[in-house]
Parts: C-alpha cells; sequence; structure tokens
C-alpha cells in the first residue's frame, strides 16, 4: 500500500467524530493503513495541533469499536494528526494547506500521494474540488483521490451538474463516493454467497425465484434533522442511493473477475434494465407513507407532523413501497419489493428471497422455501425449508437453518470503505454511471410527489408501515415475509 495523506474536509464534524477517526484508528491497529501516513483534519475554528489530538483521543474513546489499551500504539496514531483552519471558499486558505501538505510529506519523506476525503455539506463539494485544483494541491506526481460523502444531488440535473463540475478537478477513476450501505459486511458477501455456492447459484434466476423483498426499517423518527429530512424525505435519503445499491448488488449477473470495472458494468446493466415507472401507472408502484401518532416500546411517541422543525402540512415521505422489475434475461417476470422507513415497529435491514413452489395447488398449505439474508442490525443468513410435524404426519411445518455471525467483531462500513479507498479499489462505492441511473429511476417518482399524483399513505408509528404497502405486494399474491 502506498504512503500517503489523508486530507479530511470536515475533520471536527460529526461523522468524522462517529465514524472517520474510529475507522482509521482500528485499521490503525490492524496494521491495514500504509507503513507512513499523515492525516491533515480541516475544521472552520483555530486549534492547535496538540489540543486537536486530543479531540480525537476523545471521539476514540466514545466511538471506537476497540479501546486504545496500548497507549503507545494510541499516541502513535495522535502524532499522525495535523489540524488546520479552512474556509471552504478561501482559496488562500487551501495555499497555506497545500504548504502544511508538503511540509509533512517532506518530514515523514512520503510521496504526494493524496486522499481528500469531503465530510462536509454538499453544497461546498463543488467549491473544494475547484479550490484543491487551483491551489496546485491537486496536482501531484503521485495519485491523488477524492472521497465525498452523500448526498450526491437532489435529483437528476442537479447530480449531473454537480458530477460535471467534480469532473473538472477529478477523473471519473479518481472519485469514490461513499455509499456506506456497501461498506457493511453482509453486503460485501453477496456476490461471494451466490457465486460460490453452487446450490444458490443453481437456484438464482426466474426459474426457481418468486419475488424478492429488501426491507430498512428504523424505528427512529426524524429526530432533530427536520430541516435536512423533510426537504429530502426517504425516497431522497434511502431510496435513491442506499435500497437502489442493495438492489443492484442482490441481482447483478455474477461478476468473473469481481474486480471495479467489471461490478460497475454489472450494476450499471442492472439499473439499465429495470423497467421505467410510468406516470399514468406510477401509483399503483409506489406507496408514499408518513408516520402518524403511535405506541413505540410502550410509549406514545408523536406525528411527523408534530416533530420539532417539521412544517405544518408538510407531505413528506417518511415510507415508501416500491415495485421494481428487472426486464432482462435472469429476472423477467420476478417482483422486486423494496420498503424503507423511520418509526416502523423494528430496526432492521434484510433481503428475503422467497422460491417458487412448483407443485402448488398440489400442495397448498406449504409455506415457501426462503433464503433470508441479515445486514442490519445482526448479520446472519437463513433459510427456511419444510419438515414433517412429527406429531402429525399429515402435516408439514417450516424450519429454519440458521447461521448468525455472532460474536465475532466485525469490522464497521467505514473501516471496509476507508481500506478501500486508501488502497485504491473502488468496487464498493458507487460510480457514476450507478449514480446518475439511479437518479433517472427515481426522477418520475419525485415528479409525481410534487404534482401529488401519488397519495400519502398514514401509519402508525411503530407498526410495519401503511396497509397500502401490504396491498402493494398482495396484489402480486404475495406477502410482506418476517413482519413481527
Ligand atoms: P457536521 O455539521 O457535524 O460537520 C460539518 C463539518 O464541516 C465541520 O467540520 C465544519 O467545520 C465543516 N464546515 C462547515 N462549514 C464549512 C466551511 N465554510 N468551510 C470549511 N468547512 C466547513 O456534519 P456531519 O454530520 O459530520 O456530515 C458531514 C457530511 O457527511 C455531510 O455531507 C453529510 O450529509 C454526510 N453524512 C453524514 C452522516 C452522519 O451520520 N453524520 C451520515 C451520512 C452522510
Amino acid at each position: 500500500m502506498d504512503n500517503m495523506t489523508f486530507v479530511l474536509f470536515g475533520g471536527t464534524g460529526d461523522l468524522a467524530k462517529r465514524k472517520i477517526y474510529p475507522a482509521l484508528f482500528n485499521l490503525y491497529i490492524d496494521k491495514k493503513m500504509p507503513e507512513t501516513f499523515s492525516i491533515i483534519a480541516l475544521g472552520r475554528k483555530e486549534t492547535s495541533h496538540a489540543e486537536f489530538q486530543q479531540v480525537v483521543a476523545k471521539s476514540l474513546e466514545t466511538f471506537s469499536r476497540r479501546k486504545a489499551n496500548d497507549q503507545a500504539v494510541l499516541n502513535a496514531f495522535l502524532e499522525t494528526i495535523r489540524y488546520a483552519a479552512l474556509d471552504a471558499g478561501n482559496l488562500e486558505d487551501f495555499n497555506k494547506l497545500r504548504t502544511l501538505v508538503e511540509q509533512r510529506e517532506q518530514e515523514l519523506n512520503i510521496p504526494d500521494n493524496r486522499l481528500f476525503y469531503l465530510s462536509v455539506a454538499p453544497e461546498f463539494f463543488e467549491t473544494i474540488a475547484f479550490n484543491i485544483k487551483d491551489s496546485g494541491l491537486g496536482s501531484t506526481q503521485g495519485w491523488k483521490r477524492l472521497v465525498i460523502e452523500k448526498p450526491f444531488g437532489r435529483d437528476l440535473q442537479s447530480a449531473r451538474h454537480l458530477n460535471e463540475q467534480l469532473g473538472k478537478a477529478f477523473d471519473e477513476s479518481e472519485i469514490y463516493r461513499i455509499d456506506h450501505y456497501l461498506g457493511k459486511p453482509m453486503v460485501q458477501n453477496l456476490e461471494i454467497l451466490e457465486s460460490s455456492n453452487p446450490i444458490l447459484k443453481a437456484l438464482w434466476s426466474n426459474h426457481h425465484i418468486a419475488n424478492v423483498q429488501i426491507t430498512a426499517s428504523e424505528t427512529v423518527g426524524v429526530e432533530e434533522r427536520a430541516g435536512y429530512y423533510d426537504h429530502s424525505g426517504a425516497i431522497r435519503d434511502m431510496v435513491q442511493n442506499h435500497m437502489l445499491q442493495l438492489l443492484m448488488m442482490i441481482s447483478m449477473r455474477l461478476p468473473r473477475k469481481g474486480d471495479a470495472s467489471e461490478v460497475r458494468m454489472k450494476k450499471r446493466n442492472v439499473m439499465e434494465s429495470l423497467r421505467p415507472l410510468q406516470m399514468d401507472t406510477i401509483a399503483q408502484n409506489v406507496v408514499r407513507g408518513q408516520y402518524a401518532a403511535g405506541e413505540m416500546n410502550g410509549k406514545r411517541v408523536p406525528a411527523y407532523i408534530d416533530e420539532p422543525g417539521v412544517p405544518a402540512g408538510s407531505k413528506n415521505d417518511t415510507f415508501i413501497a416500491l415495485r421494481l422489475w428487472i426486464d432482462n434475461y435472469f429476472w423477467s417476470e420476478v417482483p422486486f419489493y423494496i420498503r424503507t422507513g423511520k418509526r416502523m415497529k423494528e430496526k432492521s435491514t434484510r433481503i428475503v428471497i422467497e422460491f417458487k413452489e412448483p407443485l402448488k395447488g398440489q400442495n397448498t398449505n406449504n409455506d415457501p422455501n426462503l433464503l433470508v439474508i441479515e445486514i442490519n442490525p445482526n448479520e446472519g443468513i437463513f433459510i427456511q425449508l419444510n419438515k414433517k410435524d412429527p406429531l402429525n404426519n399429515e402435516k408439514l411445518e417450516p424450519m429454519r437453518i440458521n447461521f448468525y455471525e455472532c460474536g465475532t467483531d466485525l469490522p464497521e462500513a467505514y473501516e471496509n470503505l476507508i481500506h478501500d479507498a486508501v488502497r485504491g479499489d473502488s468496487t464498493f462505492f458507487a460510480h457514476w454511471d450507478e449514480v446518475e441511473l439511479s437518479w433517472q429511476y427515481v426522477q418520475p417518482i419525485l415528479d409525481a410527489f410534487e404534482q401529488d399524483l401519488i397519495p400519502l399513505s398514514y401509519y402508525p408509528a411503530g407498526s410495519n408501515g401503511p396497509e397500502a404497502s401490504d396491498q402493494l405486494v398482495a396484489a402480486d399474491g404475495f406477502k410482506w415475509w418476517l413482519d413481527k
């Protein structure tokens, strides 16, 4: 792995403290960082290097997966960090930053390989990219990379604009768009699961699969984020990025080599095969929901509309369910259902694959075979099969074969992704084609919301979403599996 400099814009922010420093520290403990590296953290306030190193120490104490038992290891890690104040719009600050970066490169005798991580609000993405270019920070003999947080645009047009602008300072191959769902160990496991298990591989098509269900449900409400969330809704916050990425990961054809360019192509093929939503039938395929007041763990919780900061009369979507069709050779006629929401009964991200019952009609009481992939908060896989009820030989009953990844101290998504970015592997990042095609798919939904073509269905907090979501699946003769 090349020695390098990690430049962190937004180094004093919430994400940096909760995820990025802990990820860097855990990678350091695991010897997954380059032999010599420098971290330059940036924020708006003036602080000394030493004071800021203590801020990082505190964030590690609170948020790191592994604690720093060995003071020498912790000190050595903290010693890699320098801090500078910087205003995104001030080119002079970038010139000073370049001096600091170069000074550290000389002190450490490392090449000018530079990774710029933008953990700042999206309105700064373009300005920072330009100032990196204009200050000469991006003119390196070595490599340069831009790691960028979500959201990437707020519709198709703004995403295209942002991409065009970033393209003036960085090549597509240098841009690493974070979708932290792609960093989750079970998501990274999906292609292996399918490609290295002949019993699954043999069944992996529309001949044997009846439908695929992808759920990401949260129990929390909007919390203090109404300012952001009321303009985003579940469609932008979850569906355009995370949910469609999960769909691509579960449905793409097996990459032969599995390298970044092949994975990108396979994912793009999925997106290009998605049947576009039509305005006249969109309400039959999309459910828009918002949580009403309800009961969670025996406690009354308010409706979305009564949460602090939510504007009166807001029709924002806190829940989306969607039926999608992938019109290719392998998946035609297999409905994919996506559902995501806040204030739902259970916190869970999972994919359920329901297999066809070839003898349907003869054995009407059989439960179908299911393959369930649990992504979050537990990581596991189970298969549901049928067996004879030993007390009543006439009857069959389902049994589950479980595997849970318990007791293993798994790396967090940010650890996996930062490790990949540092070593230059973009397989588990969102490439532009995927982002653009996802916005293209989602754009009619945004337009339909704007024109009020899709009714807003209310669901009580603590439920599994609006009834319309159950009806969406029931219309095809199915049901959502594993609802509590
Ligand atoms: P934050 O508000 O906690 O931190 C923002 C950072 O930006 C601070 O370090 C601040 O100093 C810096 N900043 C603000 N104005 C600046 C300016 N004019 N010039 C230079 N720096 C400036 O935000 P956050 O929660 O850490 O989120 C950062 C990014 O990550 C955002 O794009 C957000 O959408 C994304 N994100 C955050 C989370 C999360 O869990 N917090 C999750 C996913 C994505």
